[in-house]
């Protein structure tokens, strides 16, 4: 039989990057809290339905992304590509109307069928945050803040830029497509394949483009600011302004447009230069249209979600653990003590690690394999009188110590 792999695409987190992982959802988390924002967890599948009427029929992810099969009740189930819309059928399913405004976050695999690389897999791991029932661009100004603070406790704030953009209201983006439309049309010989499609599909997408020829027809493009209705332009002001008062730095690019068609007014995206070409660590943005495309009320949001990978590879120091004691039983007696002794110990906080068997060489061994601080070594002789030796590892420094006072003992390494 052949080898089983892992399929493509897809990463086995294992120790210190499983740890990594870990560490930065715990400090999100803490940070998102502190925001009043609670937990939720949506199922990694819904109806594709969910997927595909939110995304939007032209969008990246429903063209070509999405893991899409029947399962054996003849449904057809897709595996979550991101996080919102999932939040947002929970919140029209759920019946969560009354509960506005709705501030949560979630953590968790989310899979696209896209070509691998460097920062990018098929399963991959995202960090969100969904601010349902507020119109306000307060709203837009906190999530943005609650982001910066969370990369500034990673440590990678200042090695990341905030850019921003404002996509209006749908009065605005619809004078602004037929603009677009009018000028690509007139220069449609020298645009990309890709981009002729978008010309019909989703004209606004060729800002998006990474096509070298397209980006140098952006150049002459119309500008969004001059179609913007007085309205949009006071929520962008609004958003600058409050991201000033928080001291939140950022910069304009109106090049960002998003992949998905349910967002309105601000877009915006936490871009580094630390990770080669996949450098977008964290997007978001407002999406009032959202909740009313699924069926729902019409109701406000906006988010953002951030690859817990790329972050992961910005932040590569491995979290510090707290080192171990090994617990070496030497003989029957002993290892049944040490067995013993390892339940006295975890219940009083401490870090444990049981040598299952060996003797003392390879106890050692073990210890240091896994930098542990101290090794109590538990034998039949020391036993008898009642009590056990504590080496430390980092001096070599070796004590006896009574069975009954081992826990204070060791206490400081809790
Ligand atoms: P990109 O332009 O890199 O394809 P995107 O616009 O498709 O990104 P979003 O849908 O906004 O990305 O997802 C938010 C974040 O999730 C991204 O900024 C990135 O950090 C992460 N992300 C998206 N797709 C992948 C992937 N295939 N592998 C790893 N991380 C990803
Ligand atoms: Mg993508």
């Amino acid at each position: 039989m052949a080898k089983l792999q892992p399929v493509r695409g897809t990463h086995d987190l294992i120790g210190d990057e499983a740890r990594s992982h870990l560490a930065i959802a715990g400090a999100a988390r803490e940070i998102a809290e502190r925001y009043g924002f609670a937990p939720m967890a949506t199922p990694i599948f819904e109806f594709t339905e969910v997927f595909q009427r939110t995304l939007g029929d032209t969008s990246d992810i429903v063209t070509k992304e999405m893991y899409t099969f029947e399962d054996k009740g003849g449904n057809s189930l897709t595996l979550r590509p991101e996080g919102t819309a999932g939040v947002a059928r929970a919140f029209i399913s759920g019946g969560l109307q009354n509960e506005l405004p709705l501030k949560c976050f979630y953590h968790g695999p989310m899979f696209r069928h896209e070509r691998p690389q460097k920062g990018r897999q098929r399963q991959f791991h995202q960090f969100g945050v969904e601010l349902i029932g507020v119109a306000e661009p307060t709203a837009d100004v906190e999530v943005i803040a609650m982001a910066a603070d969370i990369l500034d406790t990673l440590g990678i704030l200042s090695e990341t830029t905030l850019e921003l953009n404002t996509l209006g209201d749908a009065q605005s983006k619809e004078q602004y497509r037929e603009a677009l439309v009018a000028y690509f049309s007139g220069v449609s010989d020298k645009l990309s394949e890709e981009s002729r499609d978008r010309l019909v599909r989703n004209p606004l997408r060729i800002l998006d483009s990474k096509d070298a020829g397209d980006r140098a027809l952006l150049a002459d493009a119309p500008r969004f600011d001059d179609y913007m209705t007085e309205e949009a332009a006071a929520f962008f002001a609004a958003v600058q302004d409050g991201l000033e008062t928080v001291g939140v730095a950022f910069k304009r690019n109106p090049h960002i447009v998003r992949g998905l068609d349910y967002y309105s007014h601000t877009a915006f995206e936490f871009t580094t230069e630390a990770l080669g070409a996949q450098g977008t660590v964290l997007a978001g943005g407002r999406y009032d249209g959202l909740i009313e495309t699924m069926g729902g009320p019409r109701t406000p949001g906006v988010g953002w979600g951030a690859g817990l990978e790329r972050l992961a590879m910005m932040t590569d120091a491995a979290p510090a653990v707290t080192r171990a004691i090994t617990l070496v039983g030497l003989g029957e007696a002993g290892e049944r003590e040490a067995l013993r002794l390892s339940g006295v110990l975890r219940h009083a906080g401490l870090t444990v690690e049981l040598v299952y068997k060996g003797g003392l060489k390879r106890g050692l061994k073990r210890a240091d394999r896994i930098n542990a601080a101290v090794a109590v070594l538990i034998g039949d002789d020391e036993l008898e009188r009642g009590t056990v030796t504590v080496r430390n590892l980092d001096t070599g420094e070796q004590s006896d110590v009574a069975i009954a006072d081992l826990k204070d003992h060791l206490a400081a390494y809790r």
